[in-house]
């Protein structure tokens, strides 16, 4: 990593941790999802930034990947536990960190000890350290409550355009994983708690899509789903999208079969969201960190 580089990541982090204030001081229940979406990614942009991916606000038991679906009329609920996970670019360098708003009172404990979880992992990140040691970290602390973490969901390495970039960070003493921290390197700690049984499954919408370029394939697309691809391809390369950013450009039944025509051609990823298999509430902390030259920066915890 150069200086530039790093520079990029502490002004994405600013960014979203500003973000993440304004969305601590304005959501609240009652407003309609996608107004929330909007307003927030527009508050990403007013900074000169992208949204990194589409702002995920994912309720109760959906523990991530919901983002408003086009004309969604969805509102937040009372009594909701809110993971609002945000991400910003800055030149393709990442800054992803999520906090967890708790309108019911049965889970502050839930979203206190997430926190807490992620806290002391944090303390705990230096180069050499193996990502095995922050899983046992943020289960110990997450069991001393009585809570899980989810087993099937963890935090990653960070790479220019990439938000999974290959290294997984477990939420748990997985002992299948040797990585270790390293400097020049940028990572997203991110824990998930629940009550319930500590795992993951896709539900069947689909709010969320990459795109898969293959010149070949590409090809064989029809003008209109061809025009489709170039313009979310030239907007976020093979960053993650949502159909609700396009409908300016295009009317939604153009963009489903688009959609559709870049499925059975594999030129699209798709992103369902991810419910607790046993109904389980779920809570969400993250922050990046970004090592440089031998020092550890929570590029994400602003104040600066
Ligand atoms: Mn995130
Ligand atoms: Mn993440």
């Amino acid at each position: 990593m150069d200086e530039r580089e790093f520079e990029c990541y502490m002004k994405a982090g600013e960014i979203a941790a500003k973000v993440r204030r304004y969305v601590e001081q304005s959501v609240k229940p009652g407003e309609k999802l996608i107004d929330i979406a909007n307003r927030v990614e527009d508050f990403i942009r007013s900074f000169g930034a992208e949204p990194a991916f589409p702002l995920n606000i994912s309720i109760n038991d959906v523990a991530a990947h919901y983002t408003p679906l086009p004309n969604d009329p969805s509102v937040l609920p009372p009594n909701s536990v809110v993971k609002i996970d945000i991400g910003v670019h800055v030149e393709g360098y990442i800054a992803d960190t999520a906090v967890t708003l708790c309108f019911n009172d049965k889970y502050v404990t839930l979203v206190e000890a997430t926190r807490e979880a992620l806290e002391r992992a944090i303390q705990r990140v230096a180069p050499g350290i193996r990502f095995s040691e922050i899983g046992k970290i943020v289960e110990e602390v997450l069991r001393s409550y009585g809570y899980r973490p989810i087993y099937n969901l963890s935090g990653h390495s960070l790479g220019r355009y990439l938000i999974h970039a290959g290294e997984t960070i477990p939420n748990f003493r997985d002992v299948r994983i040797f990585g270790r921290f390293r400097d020049g390197n940028a990572y997203a700690i991110e824990p998930f708690a629940t009550n319930g049984c500590g795992f993951v499954i896709e539900g069947s919408t689909v709010p969320i899509y990459a795109l898969k370029p293959n010149p070949k394939k590409v090809r064989d697309l029809g003008s209109e789903a061809r025009k489709v691809f170039e313009t979310v391809y030239n907007h976020r390369r093979t960053l993650p999208f949502a159909l609700r950013w396009y409908l300016t450009k295009f009317d939604l039944d153009t963009l489903v079969k688009a959609l559709n025509e870049m499925k059975r051609l594999g030129l699209v990823v798709e992103y369902p969201i991810l419910v607790e298999r046993s109904g389980g509430v779920v809570a969400q902390f993250e922050h990046t960190v970004v090592i440089y030259r031998g020092k550890v920066y929570v590029t994400t915890v602003g104040g600066g």
